[in-house]
């Protein structure tokens, strides 16, 4: 077991101790082994080292979860008032920010990224997540409709749960992407399994065991940690399943509608992203040195709508660059638990083999580095990755494709028509930003940008009551807000003949 977090001052006793329970299957409100015994380690990102060895659901498994919600659901589920159900949600967000210090180291422990952000963003959004979508339990209402058939008809609209859902979540923000699918499938009154990242299963692991503490009846909430080519792909195709809410990469979103279109399961995709930060001339330049830094070094870059792509005007090029460079290699970068941290470690081995390998082709392809480039062994001997800062053009892999850690590509532009026109040039559409004091020019910008998000003098805005999705590649339908609640109902018409 890792001896550097174990023995790290800056860890809790109540994450120590969760850390050495090993993890298990949570299925109707039990932990319980893998049917056939498997088990994986999940390894501490600071130090390569092993951290808490975890039960590995198989097909199997992952079969006797979805019976269980599926009985939840027929069962004690359904049977509960909507009011008795917004009192669960609201009861487990009450418990998750109980234990707010404890979900913040065990994020940061799980995935290297710095315990300020836990504690400032995975957590506290995960709880109002749980506590926007209770409010919404006791106010599913349809609608009564002036139809116009001949006779006397009263029809009317329902929403009504579909069932079981299928939730599969990646390792970037574990628990908060976690609760975008829990919270609203609870809601509309499905059940759940949800099969974490085999390498980030941690958090979710704890919120199981709050949820029991809450009082959610068995099979509600079902947790099946495992790797994605088995439990993931035996959930995906589970014809028990109703719906696929999924967040990860564009290439297994597509698998997962492919499969899902067997039997017409319901799916919404979150997909990935390389979303361009561009700043007008006018821009404040303070703000966008720091609207940079936010944008691709918050989480290590690990971001799904991260500005990867930096458009910055030709004449003022030179003197942004430099200080977005400057700034860039001043980050303070490190174990992810100690508070001074500022950029934690990648969460794997093959995420820093494959950002290296981007960093490699950046510099093959002619891209001029203004900083990082490296490895950091300074930080540690685990996955840390200097923040780099390139310089490149359009047409480079590294301007085009999702590198998805702490690597940004600065590209000069001349006039409006131009950035628009390139920005959108991408197969993705997740979220874009716009830098200026004009805000009507912002505003106008904004409209061209094909991105399911848009923010204008800020990034990374995410809030429980705002639509988040993707255009194009980067997905198929909104987490979030009222919106959400379409992808977890069913609507029914209903015609009554009064004649
Ligand atoms: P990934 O696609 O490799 O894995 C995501 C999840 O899918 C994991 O739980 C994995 O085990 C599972 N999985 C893998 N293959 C599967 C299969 N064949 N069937 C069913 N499940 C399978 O993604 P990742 O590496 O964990 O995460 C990074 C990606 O996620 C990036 O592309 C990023 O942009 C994207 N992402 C998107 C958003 C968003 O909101 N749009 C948010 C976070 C991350």
């Amino acid at each position: 077991m890792s001896a550097q977090i174990m023995e790290s001052p800056w860890l809790s006793e109540a994450t120590r101790q969760f850390l050495q329970r090993s993890g298990k299957l949570l299925i109707a409100n039990k932990w319980t082994e893998a049917a056939n015994g498997g088990h994986f380690w999940v390894k501490d990102p600071t130090s390569g080292q092993d951290l808490v060895e975890v039960a590995r659901a198989t097909a199997v498994d992952v079969d006797r979860a979805v019976q269980a919600a599926g009985k939840a659901y027929e069962g004690r589920w359904s049977r509960l008032s909507p009011a008795e159900r917004a009192r669960l949600l609201w009861r487990l967000a009450d418990l998750i920010e109980e234990h707010a210090q404890e979900f913040s180291e065990l994020e940061s422990v799980n995935t290297g990224k710095p315990i300020t952000e836990t504690m400032l963003a995975d957590v506290p959004l995960t709880v109002e997540h749980f506590r926007y979508f209770a409010g919404w339990v006791t106010k599913l209402t349809g609608e009564t409709l002036p139809v116009s058939q001949p006779g006397h008809y009263l029809a009317y609209t329902r929403r009504e749960p579909l069932g079981v859902v299928g939730a599969i979540v990646p390792w970037n923000f574990p628990l908060m992407i976690a609760s975008w699918k829990i919270a609203p499938a609870l809601a509309c009154g499905n059940t759940v399994v949800i099969k974490p990242s085999e390498i980030t299963p941690l958090s979710l692991l704890r919120l199981g065991e709050l949820s029991i503490e809450a009082g959610f009846p068995p099979g509600v909430i079902n947790i099946v940690p495992g790797y994605g080519h088995d439990a993931g792909h035996a959930l995906v195709s589970h014809p028990d399943v109703a719906k696929i809410s999924f967040t990860g990469s564009t290439r297994v979103g597509r698998e997962i509608m492919v499969a899902a279109a067997d039997r017409f399961t319901r799916v919404t995709l979150e997909l990935g992203g390389k979303s361009p930060n561009i700043v007008l001339p006018d821009a404040n330049p303070d703000a966008v040195v720091a609207g940079a830094m936010m944008g691709i070094f918050f989480n290590q870059g690990e971001v799904c709508c991260a500005g990867s792509r930096l458009f910055l005007p030709r004449t003022q090029f030179d003197a942004i660059i430099d200080k977005v460079g400057r700034r860039a290699q001043s980050i303070q970068q490190g174990v992810g638990i100690d508070p001074a941290t500022e950029m934690g470690a990648l969460v794997s081995e093959t995420q820093m083999n494959r950002v290296m390998q981007y960093i490699e082709t950046g510099k093959s392809e002619g891209a001029s580095l203004v900083t990082g480039g490296d490895r950091n062994s300074e930080a540690g001997s685990g996955y840390f990755v200097q923040p780099t800062v390139f310089v490149g053009h359009d047409n480079m892999t590294i301007a085009r494709e999702e590198i998805f850690g702490p690597v940004l590509v600065a590209l000069p532009y001349e006039d409006l028509d131009e950035v628009v026109r390139r920005a959108n040039a991408t197969p993705y559409g997740l979220a874009a930003a716009v830098w200026t004091e004009d805000v009507r020019k912002g505003i106008k910008v904004a409209e061209k940008l094909k991105a399911g998000t848009v923010w204008i003098n800020g990034y990374n805005l995410l809030d429980a009551t705002s639509p988040w999705g993707g255009f194009k590649a980067s997905g198929l339908g909104r987490e979030m807000g009222s919106y959400a609640l379409q992808h977890y109902t069913e609507l029914k018409s209903t015609w009554v003949n009064l004649d």
